[in-house]
C-alpha cells in the first residue's frame, strides 16, 4: 500500500506534476450502448421460466439461453451474491472482472456490459436494471456492484488467519461448477475467475489505496437485471460474510440466501443481435 510516511522528499514541481489531469484509459465513446428502450419492451408478458436458490453460505448454478433474462434477487435479509458467468457451450470464454472494470469503472450498473476474456471479448450479459442505482458513490468513495474485488477464497483465508474454511465463495462456485459440469473439484475449480460481487459496498481508502467493503445497502425485494448476449452457465454464491459490513470466511455473521429468477421473453429485444466474438484476428504481428 502507499506509505504514509515516505522515504523520499518530494521534488520541487510535485505539486505540478500531480497536477497534470488525468485521461480516460478506454473512452466506450465509439462502443455502441445498448438499446435499453429495445431490451424492456422486450420484457412485456416475459415468463418467468425458472427460480434458482442459492442457499447462504453456498451456490447454486443456472443456465440461461441467449436472449432470455435473469434477475438476482434479494430475500429475507441484506446479502451480498458473487457472480461468475461462462459461455454455456465453450467454458473457456468467462466473464473477464478486469476488462470490464476497465471499460466501465470500478463498479457497474444500467446500461453496462459485462465482457468476456481474450480472446473471445464480447458482450455475454447486459445490466438492464439496477434498483441500486439511486446510491451512487457515499462519502467513502463505496459504491455497489464491483468489479474490483475477487471473491473470498480459502488460500488467503489461510494466509492471514491460519485456518481452513470451507465455504468461501471461492469454494461454493466450485462446487457449483463441478455439480452443472459433472466433473471433479479439482477440474472444476481451475474455472472459477474473478466475479462480479453483486450488492457488494466496497471501494479503496483514500488514504493508502485499500480495498474495503461495508454493509450493503440492499433489502429484500432489491434486484440486479441481465440480458443474456449469448448462452450462459452461471453460478451465484451467496457470499459468508452475509451483507459484508464485518467479516467474511467464517461461519460469523447473519446469511440469508439469494435467488435468481430466469425469464424468457416473448419475442427478442427489436433489433438484437446475439454478439460475434472479436474479430481480432489473433496474428498478433507475425
Ligand atoms: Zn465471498
Amino acid at each position: 500500500m502507499k506509505p504514509t510516511n515516505p522515504e523520499f522528499a518530494a521534488p520541487a514541481d510535485a505539486d505540478a506534476r500531480r497536477a497534470v489531469v488525468p485521461v480516460i484509459c478506454y473512452p466506450v465513446d465509439g462502443l455502441a450502448p445498448p438499446d435499453l428502450a429495445a431490451y424492456r419492451a422486450a420484457r412485456d408478458g416475459w415468463i418467468l421460466v425458472e427460480i434458482v436458490i442459492a442457499a447462504p453460505r453456498d451456490a447454486a448454478h443456472f443456465r440461461v439461453p441467449a436472449g432470455h433474462f435473469f434477475r438476482i434477487v434479494s430475500v429475507d435479509g441484506p446479502q451480498v451474491g458473487d457472480l461468475n458467468l461462462w459461455n454455456a457451450d465453450d467454458v473457456a470464454e468467462r466473464f473477464f472482472s478486469g476488462k470490464t472494470r476497465a471499460l466501465h469503472g470500478t463498479h457497474v450498473s444500467t446500461g453496462d456490459r459485462l465482457w468476456s476474456n481474450l480472446p473471445h471479448m464480447r458482450p455475454m450479459a447486459t445490466i438492464t436494471e439496477d434498483t441500486l442505482d439511486w446510491y451512487g458513490f457515499d462519502q467513502y468513495g463505496g459504491s455497489v456492484h464491483d468489479v474490483i474485488g475477487t471473491r473470498c477464497d480459502p488460500y488467503t483465508n489461510r494466509l492471514l488467519s491460519g485456518g481452513d474454511y470451507h465455504h468461501c465463495c471461492h469454494s461454493n462456485l466450485t462446487r457449483a461448477f463441478a455439480d452443472a459440469r459433472g466433473v471433479a473439484l479439482a477440474e472444476a475449480e481451475p474455472h472459477v475467475h474473478d466475479v462480479l460481487n453483486v450488492f457488494m459496498c466496497t471501494g479503496f481508502t483514500r488514504d493508502t489505496g485499500q480495498y474495503f467493503m461495508k454493509a450493503t445497502p440492499v433489502r429484500p425485494g432489491d434486484h440486479l437485471e441481465f440480458f443474456a448476449e449469448i448462452d450462459l452457465l452461471g453460478a451465484l454464491s451467496a457470499c459468508p460474510g452475509g451483507d459484508c459490513g464485518s467479516a467474511h470466511s467464517s461461519d460469523a455473521v447473519a446469511c440469508h440466501p439469494l435467488r435468481i429468477e430466469i425469464y424468457r421473453p416473448k419475442a427478442p429485444p427489436a433489433g438484437w443481435v446475439s454478439p460475434a466474438p472479436n474479430a481480432y484476428p489473433r496474428t498478433h504481428g507475425r
